[in-house]
């Protein structure tokens, strides 16, 4: 590589133009694209801030789960999943692979008429509006039950965690859905 006695320019990395056209910066802001690399959650505009921010963090493995917070030099007494006491207790494990993250799956898929489905990462629940085709309302409204189901799952992990609360499938199921009715009414 050989630099060149030329002065240094500015680029916009959509367009690869020197000119700066507010048109430009429309339509980079309205796609889903991070320019560094980062993965760009989907908005769900009914939901609280704090269950979509949760899904944001999740995704990114940022929440402080057992297993996060051994990789941190934390001290806690138990890092396995307080669900199974199975596995360590990772986010893909507590979301995804743990028997009740799948069992809420199920009921959730049952609850939509939505084809049984499986995931692997939180990634995958964020994308599987998408993965399955779903469009308009329907879509919003799926993705939307999803990051509900992630935020109640954590929810009744924390109860378990922290107040020794019996965790009941059918409970999380309840908090899902009146969550689900009572944010949509709102909106
Ligand atoms: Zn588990």
């Amino acid at each position: 590589m050989a630099l060149a006695e030329v002065n240094d320019k500015w680029v916009w990395i959509e367009t690869n133009l020197y000119e700066f056209l507010i048109c430009t910066v429309k339509r980079m802001l309205s796609k889903r694209n991070d320019y560094c690399g980062n993965y760009v959650l989907e908005w769900c505009k009914w939901l609280p801030l704090k269950c979509i921010v949760f899904v944001w963090r999740a995704e990114m493995e940022k929440n402080a789960t057992g297993a996060a917070c051994i990789d941190l030099n934390i001290n806690v007494e138990v890092s396995n999943c307080p669900f199974c006491d199975y596995s360590d207790e990772t986010v893909s494990h507590l979301f995804c692979s743990c028997m009740i993250a799948s069992t809420i799956w199920l009921h959730i898929s049952r609850w939509c008429k939505i084809a049984l489905f499986v995931v692997s990462s939180v990634r995958d629940i964020l994308e599987l509006q998408n993965l399955m085709r779903l469009t308009g309302l329907v879509k919003n409204v799926f993705h939307g039950i999803l990051i509900v189901g992630c935020w109640c799952l954590w929810r009744a992990r924390n109860s378990l965690r922290f107040e020794n609360k019996e965790v009941q499938v059918e409970e999380i199921i309840r908090e899902i859905k009146s969550l689900g009715y009572f944010e949509l009414a709102l909106n």
